[in-house]
């Protein structure tokens, strides 16, 4: 299980102090929902997961299955299983995505000392995956993301996580952007992830990825800290009455 205990965060270059002793646990088997006004820090704490530059952690510990993450390389971490997928899919000109693809998984694979995939097994791998999220096996000979819708991007980066097998999957999905058939292309690929050996956090500004996504638990986020923790019914009481009533004492 995920168990982030009293984490504080900064920015590397600047004396700003984002995340302010959050704490929060995931058992494996369950979908997470993290909800919080603009510029709370719900995207420093998923950045912070994965390993991203920019950010230090100042205090606290990031427990995955016992292991603390902060000491741990992003490639190292993407090897015992965390995922981040982004709130804005990066575009990597001139690298197909099958190609993409195939070195990310490889990439985990070494890591972990398992043998690379052969070709054959890999683009069975890939076909299998990408026919579950209806993805033409065509958009993965283009460049990754390169000139693909909104819809298009989510479906790709579904698919990494479909492919890599991730039993952490921090997914970013805050702010506008995402219409309705990328959420539920979002949704689908989620729910079809759920699994008793993997935790899920997902993050989102607005309730109705959670119609989609039904979570566990929902945690609000403000003030860098979690002011409350509840159930499904949570994000709906959010949605009506807004993020005023959760916003703590740091300033
Ligand atoms: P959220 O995802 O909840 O909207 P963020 O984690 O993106 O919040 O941001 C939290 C706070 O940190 C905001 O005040 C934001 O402006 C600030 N922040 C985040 N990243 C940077 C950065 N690289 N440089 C300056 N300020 C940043
Ligand atoms: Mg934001
Ligand atoms: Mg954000």
């Amino acid at each position: 299980m995920l168990e982030i205990k009293n984490l504080q965060v900064k920015l590397e270059d600047e004396d700003k102090e984002i995340l302010k002793g959050l704490s929060l646990t995931v058992p494996k088997g369950e979908v997470h929902a993290i909800m919080g006004p603009n510029g709370s820090g719900k995207s420093t704490l998923a950045h912070v997961l994965a390993g991203r530059d920019g950010y230090e952690v100042t205090g606290g510990e990031i427990l995955w299955n016992g292991e603390d993450l902060a000491e741990l390389e992003p490639d190292e971490r993407a090897a015992k299983g965390v995922f981040l997928a982004f709130q804005y899919p990066m575009e990597i000109p001139g690298v197909a995505g099958l190609t993409f693809l195939r070195t990310a998984l490889n990439s985990v694979r070494k890591k972990r000392g398992e043998a690379e995939l052969s070709t054959p097994d890999f683009m069975k791998l890939v076909r299998g995956k990408a026919a579950d999220l209806n993805i033409d096996m065509e958009m993965l000979k283009r460049p990754v993301n390169v000139g693909f819708s909104g819809g298009e991007k989510k479906r790709a980066e579904i698919l990494q996580m479909a492919v890599l097998e991730p039993t952490l999957c921090v997914l970013d999905e805050t702010d506008s952007g995402l219409d309705i058939d990328a959420l539920k292309i979002v949704a689908d690929g989620v729910n079809a992830l759920r699994s008793p050996d993997r935790a899920m956090l997902v993050i989102t500004h607005y309730q109705r990825l959670l119609n989609y996504i039904v979570p566990d638990k929902v945690h609000v986020l403000s003030n860098g800290q979690i002011q409350a923790t509840g159930g499904k019914e949570l994000a709906l009481e959010l949605e009506k009455s807004g993020y005023a009533a959760y916003q703590g004492k740091a300033a």
